[in-house]
């Protein structure tokens, strides 16, 4: 597999950078990967381990719900003993309807918190709206905090909604009513972020998201937001939904705007199997930004899908083996072999394309095909090195591909990768 060809993306958006704990959000950072808990905050010892696994696969920044006294009373214990874990990431406090009201009776849990979220659609309603945002704005100022204006269809203003909708209809030319909504959760956001900017909130305090379950909505809207304000843009399809779906959809929605140099920060919202790992939306985060160039997080295998030239499955356990090593792996990777997930691997089935993707990839295996002598031949930096038989085989080239990671990435690295010895 070759690195993926970046030429085609549009430069980055010009955005303010805000700093949330130790990470950068926009001002031309690397796009951030962040994700949610789903536990219940309150619940302290499920939520530690919860936002440890999210870190620990990946997640630069880690979202929680606060929704009520016991929640918020828990955040500066979460806090704690994740950074007597060593784990650094920063919190981000997820904020609807009394965020006001728990940020003021509770200075811990505001201190803790290294973000607030709030939603303009539910922050209070009439002449409380106004208020109750600005404590909270007052609030982030008091502790020096950045806050994200998440805007969700699902819960717009609807004042400002309907209001725009009768202003449609007096209109000579009415828009349609989707090109309305979109418009309303476009105001909605810049809006509060101008109000909150008015209460002193600078712009490299502001992070802005306006979230949409469909891909097109989503594209339109974070099209318009990027044409008119340099606020860091959070990028999410909002209930995308699970499996398959989830990924097809948020990956979609995404890539487009990413490939436009739109998008800050990106949160895969995927709902999960009962009982399922939540740390799949991280790390479908990372492939959408690895796929594309944007950022490197872990080595690449390429694998075929296989088809009727291989009927047994030994090509389809070596990937599996190899993308689980990876893993496991990496941790230790990261600090011994500084470069080491931008490598490219290839495991194939057969001679049809194996040679050809496996010489593509800096190291890569052609597994015979039904019909094929028994012989596996490998390929490191575009030559063949060595053809692996046996029952062994996929022992051996987890250990080839280890040898390659010390002597490519390793302390005592060369700096011109040579083809290994002939077979
Ligand atoms: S490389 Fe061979 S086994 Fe894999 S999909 Fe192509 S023809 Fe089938």
């Amino acid at each position: 597999m070759q690195a993926p060809q970046t030429d085609l993306i549009a430069p980055r958006r010009t955005s303010v950078g805000v700093a949330v704990g130790g990470v950068t959000v926009g001002g031309g950072a690397p796009v951030v990967v962040q994700s949610m808990t789903n536990t219940d905050t309150a619940d302290i010892a499920a939520t530690v381990a919860q936002c440890a696994a999210l870190a620990r696969a990946g997640s630069e920044l880690v979202r929680i719900t606060v929704d009520r006294d016991e929640a918020a009373k828990a955040v500066p214990y979460i806090r704690d003993r994740l950074r007597a874990q060593g784990v650094g990431v920063p919190l981000v406090g997820d904020f609807h309807y009394i965020g006001h009201k728990l940020l003021a009776d509770h200075p811990a849990a505001a201190e803790a918190l290294d973000k607030y979220r709030i939603n303009p659609g539910n922050v209070g309603f009439k002449a409380k709206k106004d208020r109750q945002f600005a404590s909270i704005i007052e609030l982030a100022l008091k502790y020096a905090k950045p806050v994200r204006i998440g805007v969700n269809w699902g819960s717009l203003d609807q004042e400002l909604l309907t209001h725009l909708m009768d202003e449609n209809a007096r209109s000579a030319t009415p828009r349609d009513a989707r090109a309305v909504m979109h418009e309303a959760i476009v105001q909605s956001a810049l809006r509060s972020a101008e109000l909150a900017e008015s209460i002193g909130l600078g712009a490299d305090r502001i992070v802005i998201s306006a979230k949409v379950s469909a891909v097109q909505d989503l594209i339109s809207v974070y099209t318009m937001l990027a044409a008119r304000c340099r606020y860091a843009l959070h990028l999410g399809l909002t209930e995308a939904g699970m499996g398959s779906k989830g990924i097809v959809a948020s990956t979609a929605a995404m890539s487009v705007l990413l490939q436009q140099g739109i998008g800050d920060t990106i949160r895969v919202s995927l709902t999960p199997e009962p009982g399922g790992d939540r740390t799949l939306e991280v790390k479908v985060s990372q492939e959408i930004l690895q796929t594309m160039g944007l950022r490197s997080f872990v080595p690449i295998v390429a694998a075929c899908p296989g088809c009727g030239r291989t009927t047994s499955t030994v090509f389809q356990e070596l990937a599996r083996d190899v993308e689980t090593m990876i893993r496991e792996r990496m941790p230790e990777w990261r600090k011994s072999y500084p470069g080491v997930e931008t490598m490219t691997l290839a495991v194939m089935g057969c001679i049809v394309n194996g040679p050809g993707e496996s010489k593509h990839a800096d190291i890569g295996i052609s597994l015979p095909g039904t019909g094929e002598q028994p012989a596996a031949p490998v390929f490191i930096d575009g030559v063949k090195a060595v053809t692996l038989r046996g029952p062994g085989i996929a022992a051996e080239f987890k250990t080839l591909v280890e040898d390659y990671i010390e002597r490519r990435f390793g302390a005592g690295r060369r700096d011109t990768p040579t083809a290994g010895a002939a077979e």
